[in-house]
């Protein structure tokens, strides 16, 4: 796409000039917290966008490192919110992903111990990989007696608003066992809350866990390449023809750029234009690659070059 071939310009664009862009993706990934929706409020424009890249003959995913939910529940929210024709096939979650590469491409011959959320355990659930068990954290329970289950083969890290010390305690049990994989859903430090709230990310547990470990965790989500893979494999995706629309430099645009798609931040998110110029002005190759080929307001920017 033009982008990809004139670097990576870090370009605002707006009208005839996002038309272009759209004119040469086939498909376009959308990042959903703060690109679609902030917490409960679509991006303003945002439901008429979507309905009208469709019927532009465009296809449309959304890859999503927020794994609280499982692809079912964001359906509902799609829907809620006023996007009418968002399929369960279309949404990519950190959740989903994780849970297809461990039957798919890990295939794990055992269970999964889990520090998660309901989002992750359906997920696993679906996909038909098996669990195993918290365990009992009663008065008696301690680092020196934690149970152990054999069958464990994998330990997921997500988003937990449970964590615990033996939870931490127990998966580094298992990760004693080089044998044991160790995947994290996705690396996000943190998530913005209403009222200029943070809540600790994916990553912050990760982070606690490979220090105790003394372990790297395979990343599923942004910015690693798989959801890419995984999208692929079932809608077989040419990198050249597609678009990622995200909110945050070091996950979305990150990801874009890793494999190798036209990349755009949206400033109704987390990242500002500030953030992707100081990266831009950066020596190093990574903080380079964060750098978007261009940047709109909003997706309601869409709306002219769409409407035309
Ligand atoms: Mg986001």
């Amino acid at each position: 796409m033009a982008g990809a071939a004139g670097g990576r310009g870090c370009r605002m664009i707006r009208g005839a000039q996002i038309r272009d862009v759209l004119d040469a993706a086939h498909n376009v990934l959308f990042d959903c917290d703060g690109v679609i929706w902030n917490g409960e409020a679509a991006v303003a424009g945002a439901p008429e966008v979507v309905r009208l890249l469709k019927r532009r003959g465009k296809r449309v995913f959304f890859v999503t490192n927020n794994c609280t939910r499982p692809r079912e529940n964001y359906v509902q929210k799609f829907s809620r919110l006023g996007f009418t024709d968002v399929a369960e096939e279309e949404i990519f979650s950190s959740a989903y992903c994780s849970a297809a590469y461990l039957r798919d491409v890990a295939k794990v011959q055992g269970k999964v111990f889990v520090i998660g959320c309901p989002g992750v355990l359906k997920e696993l659930q679906d996909a038909g990989v098996p669990v195993a068990e918290q365990g009992d954290e009663g008065p008696d329970v301690s680092v020196y007696n934690l149970p152990l289950d054999p069958d464990v083969k994998a330990v997921l890290v997500g988003y937990d608003e449970r964590f615990t010390f033996m939870k931490l305690a127990t998966a580094c049990g298992y990760l004693r066992d080089a044998e044991c994989l160790f995947l994290a859903t996705d690396p996000d430090p943190w998530h913005p809350l209403r009222g200029g709230r943070i809540t600790p990310g994916s990553g912050s547990l990760t982070a606690a866990l490979e220090t105790a470990s003394s372990r790297k965790a395979t990343v599923i989500g942004k910015p690693s390449r798989f959801m890419f893979e995984c999208i692929s494999s079932q809608f077989d995706l040419d990198p050249a023809r597609s678009l990622m629309v995200g909110d945050r430099l070091e996950t979305d645009v990150l990801f874009g750029a890793n494999c190798g798609l036209a990349t755009m931040l949206t400033l109704t998110g987390v990242s500002t234009l500030e953030d992707a110029h100081e990266l831009q002005q950066s020596e190093s190759p990574e903080k380079k690659d964060c750098v978007p080929d261009y940047v709109v307001e909003s997706i309601a920017d869409f709306l002219q070059a769409l409407e035309e």
